[in-house]
């Protein structure tokens, strides 16, 4: 196969807490088994690539991703990314983007309309650790990230949560939807975990990667070498201890 791209989103406008590591995770999961990888670093005012074989959106504050949505809805290259199919992970505030509407400084802002969501505010600020079941076919193991966010986002019809939440705040913090953690649509995985969540959540990236190669998780080649002694040794033990 040739070289995997991996677009990084808007990292100078989103991306908190370690989001921009969202892509390096991608690209050294894709490396640890023999594959080509490399990342196209988009900035505010360039031309988003809509063929680019999966993309990461980071978090960010409320001024940044009204700049972010601005330059996204004028581009248009990422929902015709998104409406190609092409994988894209969103983070915090980059999942507010991809809904229909949100309100960031009392405004209320429209969005890409990727994923049926509206967002508001909470009652009180979402500071902490966040774990969840996951609800998205292929993923097993414990979701884990740190949260960060005013935003209440309460899911239509078209998206699913993307877990089911277990500790912490997740979405939102009243209403029949407080156990929602993220949210799916297409080929949209969004979510509020920061971390980056990819770092805390290996299975994740890779079902990323599997499904911009067009493959069953299973199919991906296999992770051989010095690689292999740290999936199966050092990072699941550290995971583990986090979890605990
Ligand atoms: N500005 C948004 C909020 O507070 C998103 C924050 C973030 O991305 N961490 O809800």
């Amino acid at each position: 196969m040739s070289t995997l791209t991996i677009g990084l989103v808007l990292p100078d406008v989103l991306g908190t807490y370690g989001d921009d590591g969202n892509a390096l995770v991608l690209r050294q999961r894709a490396r640890m088994r023999g594959l080509d990888a490399e990342i196209h670093r988009i900035t505010l005012g360039d031309a988003i690539p809509e063929t680019l074989d999966m993309y990461t959106v980071g978090g960010g504050e409320d001024v940044a991703q009204r700049l972010a949505t601005e330059h996204l809805l004028a581009d248009g290259g990422l929902t015709r990314a998104a409406n190609a199919g092409r994988p894209i992970l969103s983070i915090c505030a980059g999942l507010q983007v991809l809904g229909r509407t949100f309100t960031a400084s009392d405004s209320v802002v429209e969005g890409l309309g990727l994923i049926d969501a509206t967002t508001d505010v909470l009652s009180k600020r979402m500071i902490g650790e966040i774990t969840s079941t996951p609800q998205l076919e292929g993923l097993t193991e414990t979701l884990t990230g740190f949260a960060n966010h005013m935003g209440s986002t309460v899911l239509g019809s078209d998206a699913s949560p993307l877990g089911t939440l277990t500790k912490g705040t997740g979405n939102t913090d009243e209403g029949e939807q407080v156990s929602y953690e993220g949210a799916v649509q297409g080929s949209v995985i969004a979510t509020y975990m920061h971390g980056p969540v990819l770092a805390r959540n290996p299975q994740l990236a890779d079902l990323i990667l599997a499904r911009a190669m067009g493959v069953d998780m299973s199919e991906l080649p296999e992770v051989t070498g010095q690689f292999a002694d740290q999936l199966n040794g050092e990072v699941q033990q550290l995971r583990k201890e986090r979890l605990r």
